[in-house]
């Protein structure tokens, strides 16, 4: 889905309904929607970022049209141990 500013995906493979991204911004992320739940133009492309990057599946990306800065892999890797075992990486990885 994209603005005019950014283009935002979604993987419905990668996603872990964490529900991350509709209680982060109901208006961006529209929860339970009969159509379209994406809707990058409802907030800044600052908080469109910050939002797909608070995704813990990484089943939202997002490629910036504005000339600011592209999804990057962190600088460090980590995995953590989430609530009942499942483990969530951070990093660069197949
Ligand atoms: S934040 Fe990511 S993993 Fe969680 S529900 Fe949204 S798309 Fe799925």
């Amino acid at each position: 889905v994209e603005s005019e500013k950014i283009a935002v995906s979604f993987s419905g493979k990668r996603c872990i309904h964490s529900r991350n991204c509709v209680l982060g911004n109901p208006h961006v992320f529209v929860p339970n929607a009969p159509g379209e739940w994406i809707h990058p133009e409802a907030a800044s492309v600052e908080q469109v970022v910050a939002l797909a990057e608070n995704c813990p599946s990484g089943a939202i990306t997002y490629v910036r049209k504005d000339g600011g800065p592209q999804e990057n892999p962190p600088v460090v890797n980590t995995v953590r141990l989430r609530e009942n075992g499942p483990l969530a990486v951070h990093a660069e990885i197949v």
